[in-house]
């Protein structure tokens, strides 16, 4: 199986050959085809495994070119429990989507929000954010998730376990009902299992 065969995109191949990625792995094997197809996907995998390459590069394909204008509004929203995978995710995105003319962000607690607030203005396609971030600058007025097409839930059972679940449901209430959603997780515990049920609609199931 070569990335030719899971339809994807000429610049995004060539960014992933760039990169040396030379055959998909599992987890980009399954994924992809549904992801790009629009599908809701609960995917059981960890990192390492090339899951962030899973969901960047057929998210990066269904966005496309960003729709210009002076301040496009989010149109994926990636939510990860830390710092460390909030810019590993974003520096992917970057990576594969360099061939793209789509805008990307990373928003994290710790730091100043100011550079985060000035970038967010300046119009952004996709951002990867930790959820206490999130809801501080959505709370501020400088995020809206009116216009997110496609969320991304990644290591849920992280989340879970850092005491995010109320961020998160606070982040899910503010997104539109009509929208691709793709959870991640490493392990699956019950309550994964009843997250998955309220945020995901039909969803293919995947494990590597
Ligand atoms: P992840 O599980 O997304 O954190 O990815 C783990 C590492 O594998 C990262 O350093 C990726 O850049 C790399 N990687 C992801 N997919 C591939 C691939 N198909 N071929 C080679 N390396 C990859």
């Amino acid at each position: 199986m070569q990335f030719v065969d899971l339809k994807l995109s000429p610049p995004i191949q060539k960014a992933l050959a760039e990169m040396g990625y030379q055959t998909p792995s599992a987890i980009q094997e399954k994924a992809i085809p549904p992801v790009l197809a629009g599908r809701d996907l609960f995917g059981c995998a960890q990192t390492g495994t090339g899951k962030t390459c899973a969901f960047a590069a057929p998210i990066l394909q269904r966005l496309g070119t960003d729709r210009g204008g002076k301040r496009p509004p989010i149109r994926a929203l990636v939510l990860t429990p830390t710092r460390e995978l909030a810019l590993q995710i974003y520096e992917n995105f970057v990576q594969y989507g360099k061939y793209l003319p789509l805008r990307c962000a990373v928003i994290f607690g710790g730091v100043s929000q100011n550079p985060q607030v000035e970038k967010l203005q300046r119009g952004v396609d996709i951002l990867v954010a930790t959820p206490g971030r999130l809801n501080d600058l959505i709370g501020q007025g400088y995020i809206s998730l009116k216009k997110v097409e496609i969320f991304v839930l990644d290591e849920g059972d992280r989340m879970l376990d850092m005491g995010f679940i109320h961020d998160v449901r606070r982040v899910v209430a503010q997104l539109p009902q009509e929208r691709q959603t793709l959870l991640f997780s490493a392990t699956l515990p019950p309550e994964i299992e009843k997250l998955a049920r309220t945020i995901l609609k039909n969803p293919l199931k995947v494990s590597v």
